[in-house]
C-alpha cells in the first residue's frame, strides 16, 4: 500500500482536506457571468465552424439531412446505432401519413471493450454485423418484407464524421472509450457495406447519421416544433437546424427546404472561460485523446464519476482522508462510474448508507464516518453542477444562434429540443440543475417557450425514419 507521507494529526487532515475540497469547488465554479462567457465563446466558434471546413474546434458538420421526418414515411426498414458502450440494431415498420409506428423491434448488444480499441476496425465491424445478420434472420411475420426489395438500413454512428452525402463519410476521429488508428479516415458506410458484403447480408445504407441527428429526426417525427437535439450520455454533443444560407462552407445547391441539420460536435469546443481544474487537466493527459473533447470531458457521463475519483484521490493521499494508507482500488481509472454519483449524490438516506454501501463496494472502503461521506456527496455535486450548468450554457448557445432566446413581438413559438442519454435520463440532479440554469440564464417568460423533452432512443428510431425518406424506393406517402 502506498503510505501517506505526511503524517498529519487529525484535525491537521481535516483543515488540509477541507482546503482541498473548497479549492476544487472554486475552481469549478461557474456563476451566470461565466456562463454567458462560455456561450458568447461558443457563438463565436459556432461561426467560424460554419464558415470554413477547419475554421474552429467546433467542426459544425454538415449533415445532409435537409428535410426533416413528415410523419408519411412508410415501409419496412433497419438501423443500428453504435457509439457508447452498448450498440442497438433495430427494425421498425412505419404506417405512412396518421399511421406513424406500427411495430418496432430492438437488441442490444455490449462491445467488447477489446474491438473499442484493437488495431482492427474490421474486427469491429464484423462483430456489429454478425449481430445484425442474426437479427435479420430471426425476423418474424409481423413485419412486412417485400419481396424483390433491398432491405435498406440507417447507421447511427456517434463519432465526429466529414460527411459526403447522406449515406457516406469518412471518420475524423474517434471519441469516448474508442481508438482504433486505422478507421480513421476511412469512410465508416464502406467499411460496415464490406462487412456486410463478408457476412453475405444483402442490405444497404442508405443513411448515416450522428446519434444527435437521428434524435432531431426522430423528435421531430413524433413533434413539428423540435429544432435541436441534445445528447448528454457517455458522450455529448447537439445538433440543431440552421439556415443553409448561413453556412458559408456549404457550396452545394441551396436544399428547397432552405435548411441543413448541423452536427455541432459541441463536445470539442474549448475555451479559456471554462472552469477547469488540474484533476480536469490531468484525466485529460491521461485519456485517449489528450487535449480534445474538454468540454465533454467536463460533462458527460464518461467523466465525471472519474473526475470525482481524482479528486478523492487525492484527498487520500495529501489529507490521509481515507487513513495513513492510499485504498489501492482509489488509484484504478474509470473504477467509479457515474451511475454510482448520481446515487451517491442523490442519497436521501438520514445517515448516507448508499454513500457507505458505494464506497465499500467500489473502493472496498469500509470505515467512512457521515461526516467524511458529506464531503463525498458535496464532491459529486460539484462535479455535476459544473457539468449541468456548462452544458445549460451549450443550451442557451444553440438558442441564440437561432434566435429562440427571446420573444419577438406579437410571435408565439414553442421551442422543444430532443434530449438523449443515459445521464440526462437517469441523473435527476443533473437535470434539474440544466434545466433551472436555463431558467436563470434566460428568464421566466422565455424559458417557458422553451421544452426540453426526453427522446429515448430516439437515435436509432430516427436514423431508421432518416433511411425511409432517403429510400431507394417509395419510402413514403405521396413520394
Ligand atoms: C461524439 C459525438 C456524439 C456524442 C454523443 C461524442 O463523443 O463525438 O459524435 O454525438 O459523443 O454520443
Ligand atoms: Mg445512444
Amino acid at each position: 500500500a502506498v503510505v501517506v507521507h505526511r503524517r498529519m494529526k487529525k484535525s491537521g487532515k481535516w483543515v488540509k482536506a477541507m482546503e482541498i475540497v473548497k479549492d476544487f469547488e472554486i475552481k469549478c465554479s461557474t456563476p451566470i457571468s461565466r456562463l454567458r462567457q462560455v456561450c458568447d465563446a461558443m457563438i463565436v466558434e459556432m461561426h467560424a465552424g460554419l464558415a470554413s471546413e477547419g475554421g474552429s474546434k467546433l467542426k459544425m458538420l454538415i449533415s445532409y439531412v435537409d428535410s426533416l421526418p413528415t410523419g408519411k414515411e412508410k415501409g419496412l426498414f433497419y438501423a443500428l446505432d453504435l457509439g457508447g458502450t452498448n450498440f442497438r440494431v433495430l427494425r421498425l415498420q412505419l404506417g405512412g401519413k396518421g399511421h406513424g409506428i406500427l411495430n418496432q423491434q430492438f437488441v442490444e448488444v455490449s462491445i467488447p471493450p477489446s474491438l473499442m480499441t484493437g488495431d482492427s476496425s474490421d474486427a469491429l465491424f464484423d462483430f456489429i454485423v454478425a449481430k445484425l445478420a442474426k437479427f435479420i434472420a430471426q425476423e418474424g411475420l409481423d413485419f412486412k418484407t417485400t419481396p424483390g426489395r433491398q432491405r435498406e438500413l440507417g447507421f447511427t454512428f456517434s463519432f465526429p464524421v466529414v460527411q459526403t452525402s447522406i449515406a457516406s463519410g469518412t471518420l475524423l476521429k474517434w471519441t469516448k472509450g474508442f481508438s482504433i488508428n486505422e478507421a480513421v479516415g476511412r469512410d465508416v458506410v464502406a467499411e460496415l457495406t464490406k462487412a456486410m458484403e463478408r457476412h453475405g447480408l444483402d442490405m444497404r445504407v442508405s443513411a448515416l447519421v450522428n446519434d444527435t441527428v437521428g434524435t432531431l429526426a426522430g423528435g421531430r417525427f413524433a413533434n413539428k416544433d423540435v429544432v435541436a437535439a441534445v445528447i448528454l450520455g457517455t458522450g455529448s454533443n447537439a445538433a440543431y437546424v440552421e439556415r443553409a444560407s448561413a453556412i458559408p462552407k456549404w457550396h452545394g445547391p441551396l436544399p428547397r427546404s432552405g435548411e441543413m441539420v448541423i452536427n455541432m460536435e459541441w463536445g470539442n469546443f474549448k475555451s479559456a472561460h471554462l472552469p477547469l481544474s488540474e484533476y480536469d487537466l490531468e484525466m485529460d493527459a491521461d485519456s485517449l485523446n489528450p487535449g480534445d473533447q474538454i468540454y465533454e470531458k467536463v460533462m458527460s457521463g464518461m467523466y465525471l464519476g472519474e473526475i470525482v475519483r481524482r479528486v478523492l484521490s487525492w484527498l487520500a493521499q495529501e489529507a490521509a482522508f481515507f487513513g495513513d494508507t492510499v485504498p489501492p482500488k482509489l488509484k484504478v481509472p474509470f473504477i467509479l462510474g457515474t451511475p454510482a454519483i448520481s446515487a451517491m449524490h442523490q442519497d436521501t438516506t438520514p445517515d448516507l448508507k448508499v454513500v457507505t454501501n458505494h464506497i465499500k463496494d467500489i473502493f472496498e472502503i469500509s470505515n467512512t464516518s457521515l461526516k467524511m461521506r458529506k464531503v463525498i456527496v458535496q464532491i459529486c455535486s460539484i462535479v455535476a453542477t459544473r457539468g449541468a450548468r456548462l452544458s445549460a450554457a451549450g443550451v442557451l448557445s444553440i438558442l441564440r444562434k437561432m434566435g429562440r432566446d427571446t420573444i419577438k413581438e406579437g410571435e408565439k413559438h414553442r421551442t422543444v429540443i430532443a434530449m438523449d442519454g443515459g445521464l440526462y435520463e437517469h441523473y435527476t440532479k443533473y437535470r434539474k440543475c440544466l434545466e433551472n440554469c436555463l431558467n436563470e440564464l434566460l428568464g421566466k417568460d422565455v424559458f417557458e417557450t422553451i421544452v426540453l423533452e426526453l427522446s429515448s432512443d430516439g437515435s436509432g428510431i430516427g436514423a431508421a425514419i432518416l433511411a425511409a425518406s432517403h429510400s431507394k424506393y417509395l419510402g413514403s406517402d405521396d413520394d
